[in-house]
């Protein structure tokens, strides 16, 4: 990553009425600017939760550094990677490293990683001495733009994702797009399939940018993907950043506990939950299903008569110009419909669906099975049913 646009950092508010805190947008926030980090006045240890490729990245030096520099004692815990470090095992062990520090109630538990790490380490938080302070440094584009931000923590179960988990505010969470700079492109590029859902449900100029990196990438001379072009311009980054946490830290802030406004960040996730449960949460990744997803959710907003269909084809060629899927995996429609009616977005009148009735208009319906599958059938995402 160049140095060249380095941004001004700049924070959003998450204007939560008992415990509100700011997200922290930069580059290099962790040189020597203590100052960025919102620790409690009475901490005296943190715990600093991460996994492997974090550390062989480089990036937990620096924050430890910064810790230790605002008079913390700090202890490292790594956990495994992957989504197999949301189980109660690896929870089990994080509680007994916050016992054996030991971390008291005014101590501070920092989650250094993506969704994973921040979900598990903010469950940890929620539920060690009945709760403690949890610090959120997410290292991922759709950590930073999303898990990190909004108090959901949890772990999996067999059954499934997230079945076990807690709402806990972190009391602040620090994005510093030039961690960015070492993620795997498909990991990167998972990350945008949210950033477009913010641009969609309420920021129109995130659409813009992200138009314009895809215009750069189409010149003589910039034979680099989109991503190359983001990832070298972190002033562009942080502004992402800065606008997708925008919108979702409104969105939470007027919805803590997801019991209406808050749905509207669920656009794509309802078909795309099911692309991930089908398809056993690795083929196919998180952000990668919400594209799919929200392929799904504008075209049936299309035939619905309440999506401009210009805006799905504008949607759909954007997703698509940075690279991310935009059809399949073909699944059974009897499965999709089996999963897509046990979500929690399901209601006994049928299963939701966020669709917009204009740019940044997003609304939630509940269509006929007729309806969905037509648009599945349209879009050849069907691998036969069971009747
Ligand atoms: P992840 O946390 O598994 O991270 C992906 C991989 O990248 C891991 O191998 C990780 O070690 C590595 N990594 C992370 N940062 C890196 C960096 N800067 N450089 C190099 N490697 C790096 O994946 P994710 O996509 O960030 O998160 C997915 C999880 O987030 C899921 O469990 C999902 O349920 C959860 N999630 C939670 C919320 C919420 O509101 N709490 C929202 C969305 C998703």
């Amino acid at each position: 990553m160049t140095d060249g646009t380095a941004p001004a950092t700049s924070v959003v508010e998450v204007a939560l009425r008992d415990a509100p805190y700011g997200v922290v947008i930069g580059a290099r926030l962790f040189g020597d600017a203590p100052e960025h980090l919102p620790l409690p006045a009475t901490a005296r240890r943190a715990l600093v939760v991460s996994q492997e490729p974090i550390v062989a990245a480089g990036h937990l030096d620096a924050v430890e550094a910064a810790l230790t520099g605002a008079g913390l004692e700090v202890v490292r815990h790594l956990v495994a990677d992957g989504e197999a470090a949301k189980r109660v095992e690896v929870l089990a062990e994080l509680w007994q490293a916050c016992a054996e520090v030991p971390l008291s109630r005014d101590d501070v538990v920092v989650a250094v990683g993506g969704g994973v790490v921040g979900d598990l380490a903010g469950f940890a938080a929620a539920t060690y001495n009945r709760g403690i302070a949890v610090l959120q440094v997410p290292t991922t584009l759709l950590a930073q733009v999303d898990a990190a931000i909004g108090g959901k923590t949890g772990i999996n179960l067999a059954a499934g994702k997230n079945l076990v988990g807690a709402f806990h505010q972190p009391i602040g969470v620090l994005c510093d797009v030039a961690i960015l700079s070492t993620l795997p492109a498909r990991i990167l590029r998972e990350g945008f399939g949210e950033v477009v859902k913010y641009g969609l449900i309420r920021d129109p100029a995130v659409l813009t940018r992200l138009e314009d990196v895809v215009d750069r990438t189409a010149t003589p001379d910039a034979a680099a993907d989109a991503l190359d072009v983001a990832i070298a311009d972190p002033a562009l980054l942080a502004e992402l950043v800065r606008r997708s946490a925008t919108v979702k830290a409104a969105v939470v802030a007027a919805d803590e506990r997801e019991a209406g406004e808050r749905a509207y960040l669920n656009l794509g996730h309802t078909y795309g939950h099911a692309v991930e449960a089908l398809t056993g949460y690795a083929e196919v990744l998180h952000g990668e299903a919400v594209a799919i997803g929200t392929v799904v959710a504008l075209r049936l907003g299309v035939a619905l008569g309440r999506t401009p269909p210009e805006l799905a084809h504008r949607a759909e060629t954007l997703l698509a110009a940075l690279g991310l899927p935009v059809r399949g995996p073909a699944l059974d429609r009897d499965e999709v419909w089996s999963v897509m009616g046990r979500d929690k977005k399901a209601t006994r009148d049928g299963v939701r669906f966020v669709v917009l009735d204009d740019l940044a208009v997003p609304t939630v319906v509940t269509p006929s099975r007729g309806d969905v599958d037509a648009v599945l059938d349209e879009l050849m995402l069907d691998a036969g049913s069971s009747d």
